[in-house]
């Protein structure tokens, strides 16, 4: 009768739910730009240069960026080697197609890293 009564009871159901959500999701975000202190909302980085406050030196900087190959370079060589034979290997020197890592040009700190994908 008693564990019937709980099996059935929708609100225990819903605040399992509600608790166990938030800690799964909470910690999803993998950027290393803390809010501190009265800091600007940061705007999310993109491929160009962004003026951002480093966490280390406290100083607003325009970030220098530095381009690596990342998945989406990897894809768009797949893609243009099965349309364009020979010219798989244009996306390793465009620089737009490549992932854009930003460093502090002060202390070299890595402020953050933007994905294309
Ligand atoms: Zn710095």
């Amino acid at each position: 009768m008693c564990l019937e009564n709980m099996y059935f009871n929708p609100s225990n159901i819903s605040t399992f739910v509600i608790f166990v959500q938030p800690s799964k999701y909470g910690m999803a975000s993998q950027r290393p730009i803390r809010t501190t202190q009265n800091v600007q909302t940061v705007s999310p980085l993109g491929e160009n240069p962004a003026q951002i406050m480093c966490p280390k030196c406290h100083q607003t900087v325009l970030s220098e960026v530095e381009y690596s190959s990342g998945l989406f370079t990897y894809l768009f060589c797949g893609g243009l080697f099965l349309f364009v034979f020979g010219c798989c290997l244009i996306p390793f020197c465009v620089d737009r197609l490549k992932d854009a890592k930003h460093t502090c040009p002060t202390c070299k700190t890595v402020l953050g890293v933007y994905r294309r994908l």
